[in-house]
C-alpha cells in the first residue's frame, strides 16, 4: 500500500430537517477542516427539508470566503441520495461523509484523513460506545453479520455514515445508475484496501431520528438489493426443488391408487390432489424463471461498471521510437525504394 497524495478534502453532509444543529455543526466541522494541512470544502446537501435548514445553509454558503457548497435538492429523495448529489459536485481527493445531527463528532475528520493518506481506499469508522436503543442495535448486528458473509469485506458498523472515500471511489459510485443504493456497501465493492476505526458517538441532542419504522425497511431492502441478486435466484432454486417433489408426490399418488384401487384414493380426490401438485410445481418453476431474468434485468438496468480497473502500469521502452503511421499501416522511413 503506497501512501496517497491528498491536496483537497471534501466533506460530504445529507441535511433534512436539521435547522438546530446546523449552527454547531457548521462551526465544529469547520474548526476540525482547519486543523487539516489540506484544502478543504464543506458540502452540504438540503435533502427537501420543511424547515430553515435550505436557508441556513445558502447564507452559510454566501457569506465571504465561505468553505461550505449548499446543493439543495427540490424535494426529499434519501439520505443516500442526498449523500451522492454531495458527491457529484464536491472535488476532493478524498470525501469524507458524516450526519448532520452531529451524533458522529466532526473532530473525528482529521484522524479520517490521517488514514485515508496512508493509502487505504476507504476508511471506516466503529461507533465505540454506540448510545442508540437495543431495538436499534441488534438489527444491525445482523444486517453487519449478512453483509460480511455476502461481500467478504469484513466491517462491523454499516450503520456508521463518518467514512472517508477515496476519490478513485467515489468516481465508481458516481458511475453507478441505480436509483436506491447503499453508500458504505457499493464503495466496498470498489475498494481493495480498507480499514476502520473507533470513534465516539454521541446521542442525538436535536430533533429526532429521520427514519421511521417504515423507512428502516425500506433501507433495509435498499442494503439488501444493493449488495445481491441471491434472493432471486432463492426463487429459482427453491422452486425447482418444491415442483421436483410436487411431480414426485403425484407421481406416487397416481401409483398407489393403481396398487390400492380407486376407494383408497377418495373416488378421485387424491388424482384431483395429484394434478394440483403438478401445475403447482410448474407454477413454481415458470417463478423462478422469471426471477432468473429479473436478477439479469436488474444487473443491466442499474448497470454498475462491469470492473473498476484501479490503476494500469505499462512498462514504456526506454527509448520509445516514434512509430509513424499512415492509415493506420505502420510506415518505414529507412527501406523505402526511391523511384
Ligand atoms: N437524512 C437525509 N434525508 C433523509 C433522512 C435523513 O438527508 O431522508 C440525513 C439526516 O439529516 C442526517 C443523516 O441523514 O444528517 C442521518 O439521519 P438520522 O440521524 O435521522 O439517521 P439515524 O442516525 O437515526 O440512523
Ligand atoms: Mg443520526
Amino acid at each position: 500500500m503506497k501512501p496517497y497524495p491528498i491536496n483537497c478534502v471534501s466533506i460530504v453532509i445529507p441535511v433534512y430537517n436539521e435547522e438546530e444543529s446546523l449552527p454547531e455543526l457548521l462551526r465544529r466541522t469547520e474548526a476540525a477542516c482547519q486543523q487539516l494541512k489540506h484544502e478543504y470544502e464543506i458540502v452540504l446537501v438540503d435533502d427537501g427539508s420543511r424547515d430553515n435548514s435550505a436557508q441556513i445553509l445558502e447564507a452559510a454558503a454566501e457569506r465571504e470566503g465561505s468553505s461550505v457548497v449548499a446543493v439543495i435538492l427540490n424535494r426529499n429523495y434519501g439520505q443516500h441520495a442526498a449523500i451522492m448529489a454531495g458527491f457529484e459536485h464536491c472535488k476532493g481527493d478524498v470525501v469524507i461523509t458524516i450526519d448532520a445531527d452531529l451524533q458522529n463528532p466532526p473532530e473525528e475528520i482529521p484522524r479520517l484523513v490521517e488514514q485515508a493518506e496512508l493509502g487505504y481506499d476507504v476508511v471506516a469508522t466503529v461507533r465505540n460506545n454506540r448510545q442508540d436503543s437495543a431495538l436499534r442495535r441488534w438489527p444491525s448486528k445482523l444486517i453487519n453479520l449478512a453483509v460480511q458473509r455476502s461481500t467478504g469485506v469484513a466491517m462491523s458498523d454499516y450503520g456508521c455514515m463518518l467514512r472517508a472515500y477515496r476519490r478513485t471511489i467515489v468516481d465508481a459510485m458516481l458511475a453507478c445508475r441505480e436509483r436506491s443504493t447503499f453508500i458504505p456497501i457499493l464503495a466496498n465493492s470498489f475498494a481493495r484496501h480498507t480499514t476502520e476505526i473507533l470513534v465516539q458517538h454521541a446521542e442525538r441532542e436535536h430533533g429526532e431520528s429521520k427514519y421511521s419504522p417504515m423507512r428502516l425497511i425500506s433501507l433495509m431492502f435498499d442494503l439488501l438489493t444493493c449488495m445481491t441478486t441471491t434472493p432471486l435466484r432463492l426463487l429459482s432454486i427453491i422452486g425447482f426443488g418444491l415442483a421436483a417433489l410436487g411431480v414426485l408426490f403425484a407421481f406416487l399418488l397416481i401409483f398407489l391408487r393403481l396398487i390400492f384401487g380407486a376407494s383408497w384414493a377418495g373416488d378421485g380426490t387424491f388424482v384431483l390432489f395429484a394434478v394440483l401438485f403438478v401445475f403447482t410445481g410448474g407454477q413454481f418453476i415458470g417463478m423462478g424463471l422469471l426471477g432468473e431474468y429479473l436478477g439479469r434485468m436488474y444487473s443491466d438496468v442499474r448497470a454498475r461498471p462491469r470492473f473498476f480497473i484501479e490503476k494500469i502500469l505499462r512498462n514504456k521502452p526506454a527509448t520509445a521510437a516514434p512509430v509513424v503511421t499512415v492509415d493506420g499501416l505502420p510506415s518505414t522511413t529507412t527501406d523505402q525504394v526511391s523511384p
